[in-house]
């Protein structure tokens, strides 16, 4: 395996120019948390490594009119700590506060999360409850792709090779939404997810989206669990026909961890956990959240 050119991109621009002229054959690499491990596994060999992480102007958290604006740069630390994320959509910060370690969570991105190919990400399933969008550049220029539509398959995501996700639009929700998630594994520190559960509820009734990941080829969004739970009443959900749906809906493969039919219980569990933790949140906060 020879050595990759090591190019330390000075803008977007210049990374997108870099990732063309490696004609398909170029890696980004943003906190390398990822990117070293695929290394170190003899699993990545590009001709050019694009290191992004020294672009100016791509680590940044914003409050927008319609609610936060994350550039790709920024870290889970980052998020954890923000008071603007806390304030308009508290579910990320319990999201990155649970991310692996505090030495991972110091190094690794937002935009690196989302972009791991066959990764499990739990930022993802937060931001697909949430409704984000994501803005992507390359070479033809910029474009917008909802988050939920950016999953397409294992090792599939709606990203060209010269293409780079450069932030992450998340819509603020309702006033008094429920949210929640939950997170099933052998460990929490140190360990890649098995199964996690995110979900941004209605303030009133079960309205509901879920954003999940372990339990498909890439992360997902069940809208006919969605469907069904919003029939239902809040207090009391059928969670036997819910759980029938959602077998439906899911497809996760069996590893050497869990086997398949203990994945498929262990969505209906983290879902449930979910969506009664955003429930009795609510309750906590006297029916506001
Ligand atoms: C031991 C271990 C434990 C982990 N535990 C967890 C966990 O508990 N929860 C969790 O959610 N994650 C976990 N992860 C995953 C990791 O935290 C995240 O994926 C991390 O945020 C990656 O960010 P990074 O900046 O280091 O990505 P990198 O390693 O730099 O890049 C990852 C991928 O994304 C691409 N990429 C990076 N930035 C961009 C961009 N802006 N545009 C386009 N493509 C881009 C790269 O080309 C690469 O394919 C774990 C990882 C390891 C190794």
């Amino acid at each position: 395996m020879s050595e990759p050119q090591f190019v330390r991109a000075r803008s977007v621009d210049h990374a997108i120019d870099t990732l063309k002229a490696a004609g398909g054959d170029g890696l980004i690499v943003a906190g390398g948390v990822v990117v070293s491990s695929l290394f170190n596994q003899r699993l990545a060999s590009p001709a050019v490594l694009v290191d992004i992480s020294r672009i100016k102007g791509l680590r940044y958290i914003k409050r927008t009119p319609n609610g936060l604006s994350i550039g790709a740069l920024a870290t889970h630390d980052d998020i954890h700590r923000s008071a603007d994320v806390k304030a308009v959509a508290p579910l990320l910060t319990e999201i990155a506060e649970d991310v692996s370690c505090p030495r991972l969570r110091n190094r690794g991105t937002l935009g690196g999360s989302i972009c791991t190919i066959g990764g499990q990400g739990d930022p993802a399933t937060g931001l697909i409850a949430l409704g984000a969008t994501m803005q992507i550049k390359g070479p033809g220029g910029e474009r917008t792709a909802h988050i939920e539509d950016f999953y397409k398959d294992a090792f599939e995501v709606d990203l060209a090779p010269d293409e780079i996700v450069e932030r992450i639009d998340v819509p603020a929700p309702q006033t008094g939404a429920r949210f929640a998630f939950c997170k099933l594994g052998p460990r929490n520190a140190m360990d890649f997810t098995q199964i996690t559960v995110s979900v941004v509820m209605a303030p009133t009734g079960s309205g509901i989206r879920i954003g999940m990941n372990g339990v498909a080829n890439a992360p997902n969004r069940p809208r006919a669990t969605e469907a069904l739970i919003a029939t239902m009443n809040a207090g009391s959900i059928n969670w036997t026909a819910v759980g029938k749906t959602l077998n439906g809906e899911i497809s996760p493969q069996g590893d050497l961890v869990y086997s398949e039919d203990f994945k498929r219980h262990l969505a209906l569990i983290g879902l449930r956990r979910a969506v009664e933790r955003a429930l009795a949140r609510s309750k906590e906060a006297g029916g506001r959240a």
